[in-house]
């Protein structure tokens, strides 16, 4: 398969599995369709970048993927986006998708550059000042689109030779958003997934992503009932948790929709105080 019609691909079974968990799972009905909507507009943007086949969309070939930002290719995409999202988005995101659908592409400039240099990244790491001029809606607005154009950018790159395991993706250096476990041998094996470009790389099982804790009894798993295929890792050191989407227990699990409709173990994580190490798109 050509690596167009993998990514392709991809997104259909993004899509796809958003239907068929909606099914399953009916408090995530809404959430899981506003999610396919979104994923339909990242494999248009996917095409799109693909089929302009220009030299400049090549990502480094060594370095930092945030180097790479094409405006003239993004913005004339951008109204359709916000347009999107006005129209299938819970109110208060729909309307801050029609006010900015007036700003203009200064202000877009401004909004995409912002996330872009610093969305995904610890904030400790930043003094702080991680996103600090945007807020929750905006960050919405700007990291919804630039996953698609990180995703294609990451593509391009050749892969980064590692000489230890990063906590931070070694394309982009942002947070994971989940850990992997897919099969290899008797087990499985971990992997994390990049929140800002996608990426995944492979990380021991027994270590938190986090802090580097590995005594095994600081860093309890647990399983809902309702979700086998899902694992919340917590650390009792520094109180962080990651997701894990097990494909040793469910091959068809689509990690990143699979997220999107695990609301209870948002819920449970808070309640039990483990702050997700980096929250999903929809900021559960
Ligand atoms: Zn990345
Ligand atoms: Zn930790």
């Amino acid at each position: 398969m050509k690596p167009l019609q993998k990514k392709i691909f991809e997104y259909d079974r993004r899509i796809e599995r958003a239907d068929e968990l909606a099914g399953r799972y009916p408090f995530a009905k809404a959430p899981l369709a506003f999610y396919a909507e979104i994923v339909k507009l990242q494999k248009e943007l996917y095409s799109e970048l693909t089929s302009k086949q220009d030299s400049r969309l090549i990502g480094p070939v060594d370095g930092n993927l945030r180097s790479e930002i094409d405006f003239a290719i993004l913005l004339p995409e951008y109204p359709k986006f916000l347009a999107a999202v006005e129209r299938h988005a819970p109110r208060p995101l729909a309307a801050a998708a029609a006010k900015a659908s007036h700003q203009g592409s200064p202000a877009w400039v401004a909004l995409l550059n912002s996330y872009w240099t610093r969305g995904g990244k610890d904030p400790e790491s930043c003094g702080n000042s991680s996103l600090r001029d945007i807020d929750a809606l905006q960050e919405f607005l700007a990291r919804g689109f630039l996953l698609g154009y990180a995703e294609y950018v990451s593509e391009a790159m050749s892969e980064p030779t590692l000489d230890s395991t990063p906590y931070l993706c070694p394309k982009c250096d942002s947070l994971p958003l989940l850990g992997v476990l897919r099969p290899e041998g008797e087990g499985g094996k971990r992997w994390l997934r990049c929140g800002f470009c996608a990426h995944e790389w492979a990380f021991r099982r027994i270590l938190c992503p986090s802090c580097g804790e590995e005594r095994e009894e600081k860093l309890p798993v647990y399983v809902a009932e309702q979700f086998p295929h899902i694992r919340v890792e917590g650390c009792d050191t520094c109180k962080r948790h990651l997701r894990t989407i097990d494909l040793t227990k469910d091959g068809n699990a689509v990690p990143e929709t699979d997220d999107m409709a695990a609301i209870p173990l948002t819920l449970w994580a808070q309640e039990y105080g483990y702050a997700r190490i980096f929250p999903n798109l929809l900021g559960a």
